[in-house]
């Protein structure tokens, strides 16, 4: 087998290694199902206890609540912008609040302005997105009907270190990029949604935690796949569920508990992990650029520019070859962007800390 590369890709992005050995090892035959996992009814007694353990180790790692259902849902984070608005806008509060502070966000209102007329709460693009709202900028309505935050804004690299203060409405957070990298008090939230392929596993499921008395603001002239009462009336098998990607989410949990013990050992080892490439950065005298001011610096996506396009264009290909991969910044960005979600192993990160120092020995002036 050729050698697997330390892979920063934002997204979808690299999976625990024990997790991909025990998918590898099941297979072809499922323990007790003599089938693979993908050739078997979701409507089987062991699917419903594979859903049924992804979802009690979500609970276990986050303690949610039980007055919270857990979903897990198709459509990708995109299509929570849409469902959001839909369930939740009601007659009496038909319009909510958004809080942008990068390009998901942004899409987010985007989609949402199509259910009714949005409002923003605090708009980050003056500063190309680099910082978070000061304490008392927030322009919050009293009667939204929630307010939507991104909490880690994938592109740019910034991200809440805690929840932002928004009163008694609603939270709603896209936590699509940060999901289980830290402990969470989900009783602040409303409705708190991911999707897999960043930190929880592969592209195709996505994880919706909503506070029960949210769910009756479902009108029943939404369709039903897009109805989140509906979907929890039927524990997320309303139609055929994304079998294989739940699968993996159960296999990701199960590794957060046993192996990384928790989330609170995985926050330390994510802040630790940060740490260490943005000490590369400010050491640099310059030659490294963080994007994001250092309040709200991404523990999952470190973003920096180095001085020009081709230095940029070099430390790329030089990375490549030492199997440092998908190092590219988003194109509205530009620059670097190394993704370390909780699958990347300390040995990734430090090898890209010691390539980043070596690269600028090499060619700063
Ligand atoms: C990746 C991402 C999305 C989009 O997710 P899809 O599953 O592709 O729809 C939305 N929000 C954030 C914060 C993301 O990182």
């Amino acid at each position: 087998m050729t050698q697997r590369a330390f892979n920063f890709s934002a997204g979808p992005a690299v999976l625990p290694e024990p997790v991909l050995e025990q998918a590898q090892r099941e297979l072809l035959v499922l323990p007790g199902a003599r089938a693979s996992v993908m050739e078997i009814s979701h409507r089987s007694g062991t699917f419903k206890e594979i859903i049924a353990a992804a979802e009690a180790n979500l609970r276990t790692l986050l303690a949610i609540p039980d007055n919270y259902s857990v979903l897990f849902l198709q459509g990708g984070a995109r299509q929570q912008f849409s469902m959001v608005p839909m369930n939740l806008l009601t007659p009496d509060c038909p319009s909510a609040d958004y809080i942008l502070t990068g390009a998901w966000g942004r899409h987010a209102l985007k989609e949402a302005h199509k259910c009714g007329a949005m409002r923003t709460a605090w708009d980050g693009s003056e500063g190309n997105f680099s910082t978070l709202p000061p304490a008392d900028a927030l322009d919050l309505a009293a009667d939204a009907a929630y307010v939507h935050y991104t909490s880690n804004e994938t592109i740019q690299g910034v991200q809440f270190p805690e929840e932002p203060a928004t009163g008694d409405v609603p939270l709603v957070c896209d936590a699509s990029s940060d999901f289980l990298h830290r402990p969470l008090d989900i009783s602040r939230y409303g409705l708190i949604y991911a999707c897999a392929q960043k930190n929880i596993g592969p592209a195709g499921v996505t994880v919706v935690v909503i506070r029960n008395d949210l769910l009756e603001r479902s009108c029943e002239t939404l369709p039903s796949s897009l109805n989140y009462q509906a979907q929890a009336k039927a524990g997320s098998l309303l139609n055929t569920a994304p079998t294989f990607a739940i699968y993996i989410v159960r296999l990701v949990t199960e590794w957060l508990l046993h192996e990384m013990g928790g989330l609170d050992k995985m926050y330390a080892l994510n802040q630790a992990q940060a740490e260490q490439l943005y000490q590369v950065i400010d050491r640099s005298a310059g030659f490294y650029e963080a994007h994001a001011e250092p309040t709200c610096r991404s523990l999952m996506n470190v973003v920096f520019r180095l001085p020009n396009d081709e230095l940029t264009a070099q430390f790329i290909s030089e990375a490549a070859q030492h199997h440092l991969t998908a190092l590219a910044g988003h194109r509205s960005v530009g620059g670097i962007r190394a993704s370390i979600y909780n699958a990347m192993p300390a040995a990734g990160v430090t090898a890209l800390a010691d390539f980043m120092a070596d690269f600028r020995n090499k060619h700063a002036n």
